[in-house]
């Protein structure tokens, strides 16, 4: 574990101190202790209990908790400067093979859901999009990435969309319990090594009957390979501790791409889920076609192989929260 400056010291500068909606602050909550937050007279949010503040930057509550993971420092080191890259060009709402992938996986929940929110939003690729809908009653992205959250907010302003977006680690959710009743990561999950502690997270954050769905790599001939050059790192007796012997130890954690990142035995994954207050009622491959940017011919063919159970590179899950 590691001590980080949070990101309100690091941007003293632009920070601007600003309200945000009413029906946000409702679900906010103190990511050290839980307990409600309420505004000082600087329109600093406040905890009512452990009395910590928090800064709000551009409409955006920046509600990380004071202990912070290494691996979550490491993943956002690696995703960050991709988003400083983008905000300077374009803030159009996208929508691109991926992210229809991942909405035509989260359009199958039965029941009718109100609210909504993205983990590991990024530049809120499905929650934009999802207010553009107007699907639900309220959507919120979560990210570790001040920067991401600028551009995706920026996004949400500029097209009059209605997303909310908290800068929070899931590990410590900034929010109440019972707040959702859809949550859902696209590649986000696997970037923290405490696996059951986010399952617990999310767990307190949605509500009965409420319904997660996540995609995160699949252990597979494909990310075993990738793993050694990427730094993934399989989530399974002996090879887990193989990988992180290397990435981590020998090779101080220069070669991970990605941050931290585990990949998942599909079955295993949801019986992590099963054990520990939900009921997975799907899955199996993340279907999509794969851009693979790095091999020059045999797109098609590579991308009908990847289809493969022993290769699938991501894996999506469908789960329901137990009593
Ligand atoms: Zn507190």
């Amino acid at each position: 574990m590691k001590k980080i400056i949070k990101y309100m010291d690091m941007n003293k500068n632009n920070t601007t101190l600003n309200k945000i909606p009413e029906n946000l602050l409702e679900i906010l909550a103190c990511p050290d202790c839980r307990s409600d937050l309420d505004y000082d007279s600087s329109l600093k949010l406040v905890c009512s209990e452990c009395s910590l503040e928090y800064k709000v930057i551009d409409g955006i509550p920046i509600l990380l908790p004071s202990i912070i993971g290494n691996d979550q420092v490491l993943a956002n080191r690696s995703f960050s400067p991709e988003y400083r890259a983008i905000l300077k060009e374009e803030t159009q709402l996208k929508m691109d093979k991926y992210g229809q992938a991942d909405m035509d996986l989260i359009d199958g929940p039965s029941e009718k859901k109100e609210k909504f929110l993205e983990i590991g939003c990024g530049r809120g690729r499905v929650c934009n999009n999802y207010s553009a809908l107007k699907r639900f009653k309220i959507v919120v992205g979560l990210d570790l990435s001040i920067d991401a959250l600028v551009l995706a907010k920026k996004i949400s302003d500029e097209n009059n969309l209605n997303s909310y977006f908290v800068c929070g680690d899931i590990e410590n959710p900034p929010f109440k319990s019972n707040s959702f009743d859809l949550v859902f990561g696209g590649g986000s999950f696997e970037h923290f090594k405490n696996t059951k502690k986010g399952i617990t997270s999310l767990r307190y954050i949605v509500e009965e009957k409420g319904e997660v769905v996540l995609t995160v790599p699949c252990i597979s001939l494909t990310t075993l390979l990738q793993g050694i050059i990427t730094g993934n790192t399989p989530d399974i007796f002996i090879l887990r501790g193989l990988y992180n012997f290397l990435h981590t130890t020998i090779l101080k954690d220069k070669y991970r791409m990605f941050g931290f990142e585990y990949s998942f035995l599909p079955k295993r994954f949801s019986q992590d889920f099963n054990e520990n207050g939900f009921k997975t009622y799907a899955y199996g491959n993340y279907n999509v076609e794969y851009d693979l940017k790095f091999i020059p011919f045999g797109k098609k063919y590579i991308n009908r192989i990847l289809k493969k159970k022993i290769f699938w590179p991501m894996l999506y899950l469908k789960c329901k929260r137990l009593k």
